[in-house]
């Protein structure tokens, strides 16, 4: 079995689900990549507002 694969988020190459690093529940062929996409996502955090609820 294994038809159920997972790809890296940044490059797209095939990671094992076993030893592939992960962040938010994605898979990356390495930490440079997990690493990459988390500040990547960081940064767009930045540049967007964020819906708040008044309280
Ligand atoms: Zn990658």
């Amino acid at each position: 079995m294994g038809w159920f694969d997972k790809y890296c988020e940044k490059c797209g190459m095939k990671v094992d689900k076993k030893t592939a690093p992960q962040r938010f529940g994605k898979y990356f062929c390495s930490e440079k990549h997990a690493e990459e996409y988390v500040s990547d996502i960081d940064n767009k955090g930045k540049r967007s507002p964020e819906q708040q609820c008044g309280g």
